[in-house]
């Protein structure tokens, strides 16, 4: 089965926690902070590998989830190293966002992208000590890695791209001028996955064609086969448009012709607007009032049109140098640009939110509040932008005002989930 979509979770690996140690030595009364960083952690790798050609495998596993970063351990140990999740897809692959429908990454080129990045290990209490806190008995937990899901989408990386009605000869077409050999029937729907063939120019000049299977009226409303699959023309270059000149089949190829065009501005502008080289074929069935009646109609429209037969391999070599002739002069092969997430922090999460505030022995002032550990595991304290979030959260909370009350002073320590800060009004 021919599979070109799919939907899958993926999650990057959460960082390690720090560790909360202290030296032990003989001989030595009390020994330092030697709990070491939480492990940095795997993320979710995207690459294109060239054996597969279908997201089938992605029907039957869903999940995709990175090892959690390993916690750091006694003896300044940093926990160990998760490795990254490595996921392999067919080149041409689309990788978006499904909540928002971003953009990702386009798995074409070689380079592997990072889909979603693990968290941050914590940092062990080693690394808090200071002249006058020599003894930090907390450690930071992990940061979570990113999960979401995304739809995988399939757009095949082809120069051109064979459009027309069923059993007008498409598969025919591709069969006599590259290599590749798609059934070829005279009934519909007969090409029921896309193919893809290397057109051989001349010495060390070729392009891709793709047969993806025919149009039929109403596709780009979804309507039968067709419209799901004109994405696979949507990268390419030059649309060559076959119509059975003969009419063979009893249809009139005028009406066809602007048929199939609807079809194709219907399922988007771009994809209307995009070059297009018209084949009527069957001439040798056709009579030469047909041929000529047909040819004039498409020239009259202002579309280069070549009359040819793809079953006796009529007027197709000009058709190829053409077609080349013409990719020439074109951009390269589309490629989808990732887009930048949007940043939506909620600024009123900590509205109307219970939490508890205890003062410790230690004088530490020790905040209770379930909902903030996801805010506090995703935000990164070192960027001023979730800082300032953060410090909204826990005004708009209560937080702030309910220490205040409590006598906090300037330059003392609040600690939440092992996260600890000086209180600065
Ligand atoms: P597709 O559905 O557009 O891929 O059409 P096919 O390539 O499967 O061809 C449908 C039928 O038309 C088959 O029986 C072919 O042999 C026949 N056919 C294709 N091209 C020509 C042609 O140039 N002349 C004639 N006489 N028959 C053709
Ligand atoms: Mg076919």
């Amino acid at each position: 089965m021919f599979v070109d979509k799919a939907i899958i979770n993926i999650k990057a690996g959460d960082g390690g926690d720090g560790a909360v140690s202290f030296h032990r030595e003989k001989y030595v009364a009390a020994g330092g902070p030697d709990g070491g960083d939480g492990g940095k952690v795997g993320d979710i790798v995207f690459v294109a590998d060239d054996s597969l050609s279908t997201l089938i495998d992605f029907r039957y596993k869903r999940k995709y989830h990175a090892e959690k970063g390993q916690s750091g351990g006694g003896g300044n140990r940093t926990g160990k190293n998760a490795p990254d999740l490595v996921i392999k897809v067919p080149r041409g692959t689309v990788i978006r966002e499904r909540e928002s429908g971003r953009i990702i990454a386009d798995i074409s080129g070689d380079e592997p992208v990072v889909a979603a990045k693990g968290g941050k290990g914590g940092k062990g209490n080693a690394r808090f000590a200071t002249p006058t806190r020599q003894i930090p008995r907390f450690s930071k937990p992990g940061f979570l890695g990113e999960e979401f899901e995304v739809t995988l989408e399939l757009k095949f990386l082809a120069d051109v791209g064979l459009v027309g009605f069923p059993n007008v000869g498409k598969s025919t077409l591709i069969s006599v001028v590259s290599a590749a050999k798609p059934k070829i029937a005279n009934y519909h729907f007969t090409t029921l996955s896309p193919v893809l063939g290397v057109v051989r120019v001349d010495e060390g000049n070729s392009f891709v064609m793709a047969d993806i299977p025919g149009l039929i009226e109403g596709a780009a409303d979804g309507v039968g086969l067709g419209h799901e699959f004109l994405r696979h023309v949507d990268r390419c270059r030059l649309i060559v448009h076959v119509v059975d000149v003969s009419g063979s089949e009893g249809r009139d190829p005028k009406e066809d012709f602007e048929i199939i065009n609807r079809e194709l501005a219907n399922f988007s502008d771009e994809l209307a607007a995009r070059p297009q080289i018209v084949c009527a074929n069957k001439s040798d069935m056709a009579t030469p009032e047909q041929i000529k009646d047909f040819t004039d109609y498409v020239k009259a429209k202002g579309c280069d049109v070549y009359t040819i037969s793809a079953a006796t391999t009529t007027g197709t070599r000009e058709l190829v140098d053409r077609i080349a002739e013409e990719l020439a002069k074109l951009p390269p092969i589309k490629r989808y640009e990732p887009e930048p997430p949007a940043v939506v922090l909620d600024e009123h999460a900590g509205d109307g939110q219970k939490f508890e505030i205890t003062r410790g022995d230690d004088a530490v002032f020790y905040v209770e509040a379930p909902w903030l550990e996801h805010i506090i595991r995703t935000v990164d304290m070192d960027d001023y932008m979730s800082l300032q979030y953060f410090q909204k959260v826990l005004r708009t909370s209560g937080i702030i005002a309910k220490l205040e009350e409590m006598g906090i002073d300037e330059g003392d320590t609040v600690n939440i989930f092992g996260f600890e800060f000086d209180f600065v009004f």
